[in-house]
């Protein structure tokens, strides 16, 4: 039996964190690139992306996070030292810049509306905790299961994607670490995949057991005896 405490089933919890959190940013990036005065926000929003990744990591801690992330509050008014001293200057190279017209200006609407969006209690709440840590060995069927949840082909709300990745992440945790099948003889089972890429070469790959779905009824416990004990009221 699986459990939370496990860390590469907690790992897949921190990565859907992570997801949701560098969406949720996004989206407000390009709500406020569009307000007035605010254009130049635009330019910043892949940096700032880029930032989020870096930032999770690459830190050890919380206090360590926050520094490098302060600092691109800085980093986009061209200044490069800061006062964190857990994080005192970027490490990039110092370069002239070609285009001068990306700086923002302090006491614009602009930087005083990023500040406030990048620093506001929330968001440094969740930076505290960024994390994107997985193992890479299992993420490839991790992100076949999100697939399976969240086609590509579908446009989903925010909340639509975000419920459907906690499915994912439910369904991987009691699912990831399947045993292989085996016959009534005991013999370990195979299944033969012809994979269009290799030109009709075939693999052999263990045949899991099938996938079980303890999550749902979890949920549906969770919902229907915990939460809307009395459901009539919302019908
Ligand atoms: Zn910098």
């Amino acid at each position: 039996m699986l459990h939370w405490s496990n860390l590469s089933v907690y790992g897949y919890l921190h990565y859907v964190q992570y997801i949701v959190f560098v969406v949720g940013i996004s989206k407000k990036l390009e709500a406020l690139s569009k307000q007035k005065d605010c254009e130049k926000v635009k330019k910043w929003m892949k940096s700032i992306n880029n930032h989020i990744y870096w930032t999770a990591a690459t830190s050890t801690s919380g206090p360590d996070r926050i520094a490098k992330w302060n600092a691109i509050l800085n980093h986009v008014r061209d200044i490069h030292t800061h006062q964190d001293p857990l994080y005192p200057m970027c490490e990039h190279v110092i370069s002239k810049t070609t285009d001068k017209s990306k700086w923002l200006q302090a006491a614009t609407p602009a930087f005083y509306k990023l500040e406030k969006l990048m620093t506001n209690k929330r968001t440094m709440k969740d930076v505290a905790k960024l994390s994107p840590h997985y193992q890479t060995s299992s993420l490839e069927s991790f992100h076949a299961i999100i697939l399976r949840f969240a086609p590509k082909n579908v446009v989903f709300p925010f909340i639509g994607m975000l419920c459907r990745l906690y499915l994912s992440a439910m369904h991987y945790n009691e699912n990831g670490d399947r045993p292989q099948a085996k016959s009534q003889k005991g013999e370990p089972l195979f299944k033969i995949s012809f994979p269009k890429a290799r030109k009709g070469e075939c693999s052999a790959k263990p045949h899991k057991t099938e996938p079980t779905f303890g999550y749902v009824a979890d949920l549906m416990n969770l919902i229907f005896e915990e939460v809307f004990v009395n459901p009539v009221p919302y019908c």
